[in-house]
């Protein structure tokens, strides 16, 4: 599972991560950011393939992304939301 960690005050909601990524992985916000922007969140990690499209295309640099191994299927302990 990827998480991606979105700086909500570097992003200024183009939606670019959204419209690229081929899963529908990203969405706004409902919360505003110091600019008055509705930042962009990630909505299911367990989607997210990893490819990066979203990394890629933010013309902010506001994206970063961790491979989440706690909730990996061959884990023999149960694991939490990640969070
Ligand atoms: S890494 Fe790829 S699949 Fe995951 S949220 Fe970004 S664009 Fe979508
Ligand atoms: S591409 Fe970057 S600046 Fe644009 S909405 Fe996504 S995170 Fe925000």
């Amino acid at each position: 599972m990827f998480i991606l960690k979105i700086d909500p005050e570097r992003c200024k909601a183009c939606g670019l991560c959204m419209h690229f990524c081929p899963v529908g992985g990203l969405e706004y916000s409902e919360e505003f950011n110091s600019a008055g922007y509705h930042p962009a969140r990630q909505t299911n990690p367990e989607k997210c393939t990893g490819c990066r499209q979203c990394i890629i295309m933010c013309p902010d640099v506001a994206i970063e992304m961790y491979k989440d191994t706690t909730g990996a299927k061959a884990g023999s302990r149960t694991g939490t939301d990640g969070e």
